[in-house]
């Protein structure tokens, strides 16, 4: 058993190594190293608090039972997830956290012991930790599921542009200051209740809107930003518990997952408060249902995959440009054996990877590895933009917004000054799809009309295994 002084020494060695589980994910190199970190420090974390000293005998059949079921649920979920579920099964746990913050502050509150034990200035202190925590929770938890409704394809991928929506929201906030102000002069539990309620209540819509309001390609700021929001949810309930390792934990998520948000919007060329706001970039577009067709406009040259591996058997340099569909089609695999085959060739080939190419942040990063390319040829955007002119070849494998021109020549378009990677520069580019549909923004790319660009449909997975074969013989 941890008596408290154990515990505080566990909690300490904890928070170090989520610290140094943080730094080993920042490159591929350590983020193995950085796994095995965050494990011990979790086990660490649960070993002391579960027997620590705020956890009575009597309880602890309940909390051992709890983590039975939950860590059951996870673990199957886990298994059974495909790659292409990933970013929905994060926002979903995401969502987990916000909820849980909502009912340990609720129960707090309601926790009649927990209330008689903070007067004066510290039961302001101690009320007002829990309204923010709620407050903060419930958002996470609504834009969370909405996030989930949006990146499963169940929720539609355009913006819900209610009229007056900045005023909407700017009421939601007085009426969550003003039922604040109720909450906190409250002489009572159950008076308290009323106010925590309505203001949990206008936090859910809250969310709901938030998240239903963006549209186009800007989704990836947002689960980045949920991301960090669960992370103030984790830290809220941390000062509702007194828990300073749940503090520190949440804040680091959170603030890793701003620096994140901060990231994304640079890559996308969007200020963060426009795209919290909702609706940037699509005044003047109508954009077709993500993933649905989009209007063709102009001819375009296929190419069969026999044609491809002549292609690529003549080029001196190759750069793979993957996107969403590789996840689809589990292809990366097919793409190391490729990568392989040429490099043995002598051909020079690297990866360009879009900071927001998939579904989630680092998205492609994560199958490449899963695959075993090697980390030196998987290059950033920016590293790699001014290298296409001097290109034989660039292999799209189920990429489409990331690569599409649009986004520089037309200033209406909704994905306009999102930095792409200039694919049409190379002396070919072939984009490999299943068909002219658009991608997650709705948008039609003007790439594949280009002269230079041909199209390779197909399943990605097929057609590349079909192209590796008509190398190998
Ligand atoms: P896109 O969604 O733009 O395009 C993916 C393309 O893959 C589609 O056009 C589709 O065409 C093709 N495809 C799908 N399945 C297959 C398959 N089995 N074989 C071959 N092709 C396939 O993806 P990108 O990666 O280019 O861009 C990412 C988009 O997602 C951006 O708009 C980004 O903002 C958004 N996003 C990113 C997030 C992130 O964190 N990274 C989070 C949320 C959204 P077809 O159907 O014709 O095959």
């Amino acid at each position: 058993m941890f008596t408290a002084e154990l515990a505080t020494v566990a909690y300490i060695a904890a928070t170090i190594l989520f610290v140094l589980s943080l730094g080993g994910l920042s490159n591929q190199t350590t983020a193995l190293r950085g796994n095995l970190y965050g494990m011990i420090g979790m086990t660490l974390a649960v070993l002391a608090t579960v027997l620590g000293p705020k956890v009575s005998m009597a309880g602890l059949p309940w909390v051992v039972g709890a983590m039975v079921v939950g860590g059951s649920i996870g673990m199957y979920a886990a298994k059974t997830v495909q790659m292409t579920q990933m970013p929905e099964l994060v926002a979903l746990m995401h969502s987990m956290v916000g909820l849980a913050a909502v009912l340990v502050g609720v129960a707090t509150f309601i926790d009649p012991e927990a209330s008689r034990s903070f007067v004066g200035a510290a039961k302001s202190i101690h009320e007002m930790e829990i309204y923010i925590g709620v407050f903060i929770g419930a958002i996470t938890f609504s834009g969370s599921v909405i996030a989930f409704g949006k990146l499963s394809g169940r929720i539609s991928g355009n913006p819900l542009l209610l009229p007056a929506r900045h005023w909407l929201n700017l009421v939601g906030l007085l009426v969550v200051i003003w039922f604040g102000n109720a909450f906190m002069n409250a002489h009572s539990i159950p008076d308290g209740m009323t106010p925590l309620i309505i203001m949990t209540v206008v936090a859910l819509l809250f969310g709901i809107h938030m998240v239903m309001a963006i549209g186009g390609a800007d989704m990836p700021v947002v689960v980045s930003m949920l991301n960090s929001y669960s992370g103030w949810a984790a830290a809220a309930t941390g000062f509702m518990l007194s828990n300073d390792l749940l503090i520190v934990v949440g804040a680091l998520v959170g603030s890793s997952g701003a620096i994140l948000s901060y990231i994304m919007c640079n890559a996308m060329n969007r200020s963060f408060i426009s795209v919290i706001a909702g609706g940037f970039g699509t005044a003047s577009a109508n954009p077709a249902p993500a993933g649905g067709a989009a209007q063709p406009a102009g001819e375009v040259t296929p190419i069969s995959s026999v044609e491809t591996a002549e292609l690529l058997r003549e080029a001196k340099s190759v750069i793979i440009v993957p996107g969403y569909g590789m996840a689809v089609a589990q292809a990366q695999h097919t793409v190391y054996e490729i990568t392989k085959y040429l490099r043995e060739k002598g051909v020079n080939i690297r990866f360009g990877i879009h900071p927001v190419a998939g579904r989630m942040p680092g998205h492609m990063n994560v199958l490449l590895a899963e695959a075993k390319v090697p980390y030196d040829i998987v290059l950033e955007m920016d590293e790699l933009n001014d290298d296409f002119p001097k290109t034989d070849v660039v292999m799209v494998i189920g990429a489409n917004d990331i690569v599409n021109p649009g986004a520089q020549d037309d200033p209406t378009s909704p994905i306009a000054g999102m930095p792409v990677l200039e694919v049409w520069k190379a002396k070919t580019s072939i984009v490999m799809k299943r068909s002219m549909a658009s991608g997650y923004a709705g948008v039609d790319n003007p790439l594949f009309y280009k002269d230079n660009n041909r199209m390779l449909f197909g399943d990605a997975k097929k057609m590349l295994d079909e192209v590796l074969l008509s190398l190998k013989t």
